[in-house]
């Protein structure tokens, strides 16, 4: 079996105005699906980032992925790491840059895209759900939580392709913990996270706090301000909420860098406080890990198949987690079903994930999604490893072409979290960290 074709398609997905400290996210979110075909007519899918630059990454590689056996990924990955930029060494933080958008990350990047449509292909070939190529699961079904944000008003897409605005405007404790029943009715998550440094911090400790109220102890609860926070601020928060967070929950990137998060950890555990802090900005590779655990400012990282290095490297990391005593959790970014899939493949091949995936799968619609069948279907807050080969999803092609044709519409093609908050909320807006 060879690869006789890859085909990529940049797509574009209605997106709610969702806020975070980058800024705004734009009416429009980019994605690219990704699809190798191979001699004897079988087609492995993948979905990635999307917009100018990592369509571009892949179409980089198009003439080593064609002609080569999706079987051989080791080769393909030291041949992609040749190419990559590695002069920066360590220093990699994606502090000020979006997820898909650090130029540091683009082989690791590619590579995911790439392997993970040659192992869907590999295990549409014999028949075996993808999981079970790489060691087979350690769980059936892989828990997500509700995944929070600040909005305003409007459900995504432009003019007359408008989506319904499912959840309103989030701007309040009580819009939060709203928004958050929806959720958890429709899809039962067990575990809740909210995206923060959005307003200021004591709105935000207001709003865990209404969480907890509502839900009770059997949630746990998470908050992420994306490094919007100072040293200072991130204990004050981690102090006030020290009852909401240690129970099972954590506090994500409160601050930028290794070393900040290192410094509050410190004054926590002084206080006696041993909520666990989770990154997916201090720690964005392999190199990252024992720098977390020698200082000790990171106790959970966010693994994320898509920029880690697909699904291979996830269990990697699971194991290198283990042997340094470190949690694991996943990141996510907008994405449709074919990410979703790929996603719960590789927690399920994660002996140390144990916390509940972040998913941006409920602020995106039916009319969106890709996959033959619409949705993914979530029972009691779980994605559950279908019976089917490879990630177990198939393209709607229809529903593809028409993801193209937004996109083709569209007059920008990179996310700008940034430029959109400055066009629709507040034109002298600038990232500025710590805000607060
Ligand atoms: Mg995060």
């Amino acid at each position: 079996m060879k690869i006789k074709q890859l085909k990529l398609h940049p797509i574009a997905v209605a997106d709610g105005p969702l806020r975070s400290s980058y800024g705004l996210h734009a009416p429009y979110a980019l994605r690219t699906i990704v699809e190798v075909v191979t001699t004897d007519g079988i087609t492995g899918i993948s979905e990635t980032y999307g917009g100018d630059g990592p369509v571009a990454a892949l179409e980089s590689v198009r003439s080593r992925v064609e002609g080569m056996d999706p079987f051989q990924l080791t080769a393909f990955r030291q041949y992609i790491n040749a190419q990559a930029v590695e002069a920066a060494g360590g220093a990699r933080s994606q502090t000020w840059l979006v997820p898909g958008e650090n130029p540091l990350d683009t082989h690791a990047r590619t590579f995911a895209a790439i392997e993970v449509a040659c192992l869907d292909a590999i295990g549409k070939a014999l028949g075996r759900p993808l999981c079970d190529l790489v060691g087979g699961r350690c769980r059936d079904r892989v828990p997500y939580s509700a995944y929070l944000f600040y909005k305003h008003a409007g459900g995504g897409g432009m003019g007359d392709d408008v989506r319904e605005d499912e959840y309103g405007e989030i701007l309040t404790p009580e819009a939060v913990v709203r928004s958050c029943k929806q959720m958890v009715a429709q899809y039962g998550f067990k575990e809740i996270k909210l995206k923060g440094g959005v307003l200021p911090p004591e709105e935000e400790i207001a709003a865990i706090r209404a969480l907890r109220q509502e839900f009770g102890p059997k949630y746990p609860l998470r908050i992420d301000p994306n490094c919007a926070w100072s040293i200072d601020t991130s204990v004050h928060v981690g102090e006030s909420l020290k009852g909401e967070l240690s129970d099972g929950g954590y506090l994500e990137d409160p601050c930028a860098a290794i070393e900040g998060m290192a410094e509050v950890r410190r004054r926590l555990l002084a206080n006696g406080n041993d909520t666990p802090l989770a990154s997916n900005v201090a720690t964005t590779c392999f190199a990252h890990v024992p720098v977390a655990k020698e200082t000790d400012g990171v106790q959970i990282i966010l693994s994320d198949p898509h920029y880690w290095g697909g699904i291979g490297a996830q269990q990697k990391l699971s194991d290198l987690c283990e042997v340094l005593g470190l949690g694991m959790s996943m990141h996510s970014n907008n994405h449709l079903g074919v990410s979703l899939m790929t996603m719960t493949h590789a927690a399920a091949v994660c002996p140390a994930l144990t916390y509940a995936c972040d998913t941006h799968y409920p602020w995106q619609t039916s009319v969106d999604e890709v996959i033959v069948g619409g949705r993914v279907q979530f029972e009691k807050g779980c994605v559950v490893i279908p019976d089917k080969p490879g990630l177990g999803v198939e393209l709607d092609y229809d529903q593809v072409a028409r993801g193209e044709e937004r996109y083709k519409k569209l007059p920008y093609r990179k996310r700008d979290d940034e430029a959109e908050m400055c066009k629709h909320v507040d034109p002298n807006w600038k990232r500025i960290l710590p805000r607060w």
